[in-house]
């Protein structure tokens, strides 16, 4: 007995050196007072190669000193508000409730629109956007935009959000996330998001690889190496993660590939919800199978599917009110219109567009992160953007809720 005492004393005398030993290495007072803090940027439809076409120095300076994907695979389909909400809730857009920038609920009889109001509206959103899950938890979180930051969803705002502008002037809101970063402890957030619309609108107007779009590019790396200078200004450069992302890519279209809906079905007939490259229709009562026969093998750049055939990888549920009973997909660089739109619009389609099948290359995006969750000069290959959400809680120390990615798939990404 005497001996198990004395062993224990011994085991006692063990650990408390090894506490004092560990309070002696812990980190200074100054760096234990800043909590974990990510940075989340979007350049809108900045493709995974653009930046390979311009100078981009804060991009590279990015490459360097942290990681580089090869591209980050987006969820169908390529668009802004269905990827932009899968990028913070880890879910695919099937599952997110935002499935397209335009849908009609026809239990409800009511319309999302980026023009509408709708997008403040948070019963459309069935996802948990990171900055609920961050808030729920008591961190701190701010957005300077984002796709579906301007909902109370589950009754939860980012402490800090504005609502969207999109004249506000792009330094203006790097500034403000620097002021962000000044706040004292307690009042500081440590989720920002940060969101530009470009070169998104330009690779529209002018085609993916323009001298236009790439010089949209570089006027948002611009706008990151201001915010890269603010960081190293404040010493917070090891301190804080930083990532860079964009939503979907881009693709050449012309007025030489043009798929006309009424060339196959009289018009009257449905109700065009979406159109192009993913047409969603809702065909009158009665029509249905007739407009079904007209499509299906109406053209070869355009698949055509009921809403219980759908291709699995889309994560559609057929049972969801917002799919349409018919939508047809049109092959990459191809347009669905009609002739009257055609005629009347001698621009459109744009040189630019997206939206396809996300297994097209063209549609992969960028992603770069630095800081010191980050590997240094690490060229990753294709990520999923699914995984970020898991990603970012990781960063954050905080508990995700249900998703569909995984941190295992990004795991190689930290140091
Ligand atoms: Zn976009």
């Amino acid at each position: 007995m005497k001996k198990i005492n004395l062993f224990s004393l011994l085991l006692l005398s063990l650990l408390l050196t090894a506490c004092f030993t560990r309070r002696a290495m812990e980190p200074a007072p100054e760096a234990e007072t800043f909590p974990p803090t990510l940075i989340l940027v979007s350049f809108d439809g900045c493709r995974y190669d653009y930046p390979e076409h311009a100078h981009t120095p804060a991009l590279d300076a990015i490459a360097r000193e942290g990681v580089k994907a090869e591209g980050l695979k987006t969820a169908f389909p390529s668009k802004t508000f269905p990827n932009h909400l899968t990028l913070v809730t880890g879910l695919y857009p099937g599952h997110h409730g935002i499935l397209a920038n335009t849908m009609y609920d026809a239990e409800h009889d009511r319309w999302y629109r980026l023009s509408n109001g709708a997008v403040a509206d948070a019963s459309w959103y069935r996802g948990e956007p990171i900055w609920v899950t961050a808030e729920k938890q008591g961190v701190k979180t701010a957005t300077y935009f984002w796709p579906g930051s301007e909902a109370p969803i589950q009754g939860v705002r980012p402490t800090y959000w504005e609502a969207y502008d999109h004249h506000r002037p792009f330094a203006e809101r790097v500034e403000q996330v620097l002021s962000w970063l000044d706040l004292p402890k307690g009042e500081r957030p440590q989720f920002i998001t940060l969101y530009f619309h470009e070169p998104d609108e330009t690779g529209h107007q002018y085609g993916p690889l323009s001298p236009e779009a790439l010089s949209a590019l570089e006027e948002v790396d611009v706008q990151l190496e201001a915010l890269l200078a603010g960081l190293k200004e404040r010493g917070l450069e090891e301190k804080v993660n930083l990532m860079v992302v964009s939503d979907h890519g881009m693709t050449s279209t012309s007025r030489d590939s043009v798929i006309f809906l009424d060339d196959y079905i009289n018009l009257d007939d449905v109700m065009v919800v979406d159109w192009s490259p993913l047409l969603a229709l809702r065909p009158k009562e009665g029509k249905e199978e007739e407009v079904w026969q007209a499509l299906k093998n109406a053209h070869p750049r355009m698949q055509v599917y009921r809403k219980d055939e759908l291709p699995q990888h889309w994560h559609y549920e057929k049972s969801d009110p917002l799919v349409q009973p018919i939508l047809a997909l049109a092959d990459e660089h191809w347009s669905i219109t009609t002739h009257a739109y055609f005629d009347s619009h001698p621009h459109k389609p744009s040189p630019g567009a997206h939206g396809y099948d996300p297994a097209y290359s063209n549609m992969n995006a960028i992603f770069y992160a630095r800081g010191p969750a980050f590997k240094r000069g690490y060229e990753a290959p294709l990520i999923e953007n699914i995984h970020l959400y898991a990603l970012m809680c990781h960063l954050l120390n905080i508990e995700p809720t249900e998703q569909d990615g995984k941190l295992d798939a990004v795991k190689d990404l930290l140091r």
